[in-house]
């Protein structure tokens, strides 16, 4: 008798743009063969739990059907491709989310195993690579790379996909509504383990510029560099970022352009203020609305009086633009039809939904945390399922100092691997044991900055009174507009981690 294995799948959705058809899909999946929820991912993909291992294949069938894979959800190569999830938001943005249809698309393994192992070789749709040409992989070769790859784009001066903290990153530049190129970032990545500081998180460092038309071919060169250097030996070193600070940046460089056959541009002048979503109606240059809707650890589920799935369920019905998941875990409902925004609105108050960024606290708006226990089987710690509580302490001091509505970015993983990004928090919190959490602090608001350890192993009465007198210090001492993370380093709290290489000094 086999045991009753139970999985996770995780559906890619590049750019993190699904239509209405595609989330009924995912939703009724999600009843079926999961467990009754949907986590959106801090990449943009669609997360299934709880998947009986018998009903694998039928679960894969029924999401191929409208369109969506797994392929790449996992493995040693490249990932989701992220993007700012709203291309509505300005023609670059438009222009951007095709680019980044387009990497995505260039860097899916050709492999047919997929087809045959999941879908009998007969797939709903015609993008079967190599179909007919037999398997032959031009960029990951036979052993693919030596481990995941992972690619951001955004568009200032909103960091929404947190660019720095991917092997690759691409700022778009534009003149004057017009998209240019991209500056070009390298070697950025969040893991590290715990009691050996010769793993570390690192942001990319900004190489170059490179006009829109050749930006594919960066990727595409940058990864098989990754695939030719890095480090095969040990897997806790097969990032891209240990493969830089292993040969040298100008070492890299000079490769890179010898690949290209021709030199990138330097870098372009560019600002990021944000990392966060927007929440709320708005009105994009022709008109359409789009909905960004707060969801609280990502989970699309119904709880007693906010019945978010349901809502959503019945959006899916009759909304005839799209969904989009952003790479903080929230959800906009995009191009909503005017004849439907009423519609849209008393759906989700029926079902006790707010669309009100204010009936949130800064903080909560700010949250990110990976599932964790009971569902990740390396964490150390709860995250997802916890951090609410926390916040609602927290947001008991908040409230006391005025500092309720200020957006403060708040993360937390039950391990130190990383994947809601918990180093580029204001405030960090990684799992160490069951309750007990690394406290880190100072990070730029905008993605630019991680933060650094300031106190380790701390329970939550621990975490409530470590914060509580640096909140009242914020409260009292911070100059106009001043980030929390910024504060934190001015008063001399935490240094200011420059590079990974002195994220543990
Ligand atoms: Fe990722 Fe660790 Fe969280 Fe698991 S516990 S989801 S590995 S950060």
């Amino acid at each position: 008798l086999e045991p009753l294995y139970s999985l996770m799948i995780r559906v890619r959705v590049p750019g993190g743009v699904a239509s209405a058809a595609q989330w009924e899909r995912m939703d009724a999946l999600a009843d079926q063969y999961g467990n009754g929820t949907l986590k959106l991912t801090t990449r943009q993909a669609f997360q299934l739990h709880g998947v009986l291992k018998r009903n694998l294949k039928k679960t894969i069938q029924g999401f191929n059907a409208v369109l969506l894979d797994s392929i790449s959800g996992c493995g040693d190569v490249n990932r989701n491709v992220m993007f700012n999830p709203n291309p509505h938001q300005s023609k670059v943005h438009e222009e951007v989310y095709e680019i980044t249809k387009a990497i995505g698309a260039h860097l899916t393994p050709r492999t047919s195993a997929y087809w045959e192992l999941w879908l009998d070789g007969e797939p709903e749709y015609s993008s079967v690579p190599n179909e007919g040409e037999g398997d032959f992989e031009p960029i990951y070769g036979k052993t693919y790379l030596p481990r995941k790859f992972k690619i951001a784009l955004a568009v200032p001066p909103h960091n929404d996909t947190d660019i720095f903290a991917n092997d690759l990153g691409l700022i778009a530049i534009e003149d004057q509504g017009r998209l240019l190129g991209f500056n070009v970032a390298v070697g950025g990545g969040m893991g590290m383990t715990f009691g050996m500081p010769e793993t570390y998180p690192r942001l990319g460092d900004l190489i170059g510029y490179v006009p829109a038309d050749k930006v594919v071919d960066v990727c595409e060169k940058v990864v098989t560099i990754q695939r030719d250097w890095g480090n095969r030996e040990n897997r806790k070193f097969s990032r891209l970022k240990y493969t830089l600070d292993r040969v040298g940046l100008d070492v890299f460089k000079q490769e890179l352009n010898q690949r290209l056959g021709f030199d990138l541009e330097p870098a372009r002048a560019y600002e990021f203020k944000s990392s966060g979503d927007a929440f709320g109606w708005t009105t994009g240059p022709d008109g359409a609305q789009h909905l960004t809707l707060f969801v609280e650890g990502g989970r699309i589920a119904d709880r007693p009086g906010q019945e978010l799935k349901t809502a959503l369920r019945e959006i899916s019905r009759f909304h005839t633009g799209d969904f989009r998941l952003t790479g903080n875990q929230n959800l906009i409902l995009a191009n909503v039809a005017p004849e439907h925004k009423l519609l849209v609105q008393t759906t989700l108050a029926a079902h006790g939904i707010q669309t009100e960024a204010a009936h949130y606290s800064g903080l909560r708006r700010g949250a990110l945390a990976c599932v964790a226990l009971n569902t990740c089987s390396l964490a150390f710690a709860e995250a997802e399922r916890y951090i609410p509580q926390l916040i609602d302490r927290l947001d008991g001091v908040l409230a006391e100092l005025g500092l309720l509505q200020d957006d403060i970015i708040i993360r937390m993983t039950g391990c130190p691997n990383g994947c809601a990004r918990p180093y580029l928090g204001e405030i960090g919190l990684v799992g160490r044991a069951v309750g007990r959490y690394n406290l880190y602090l100072g990070a730029g608001f905008n993605g630019e900055r991680m933060n650094k350890l300031y106190k380790e192993m701390l329970d939550e009465d621990g975490i409530v009174e470590t914060l509580t007198p640096l909140l009242q210090d914020y409260a009292q001492h911070r100059q106009p507009q001043e980030r929390f993370g910024d504060f934190v380093i001015r008063q001399g709290y935490v240094q200011p981690t420059t590079h990974g290489l002195n994220f543990h000094v």
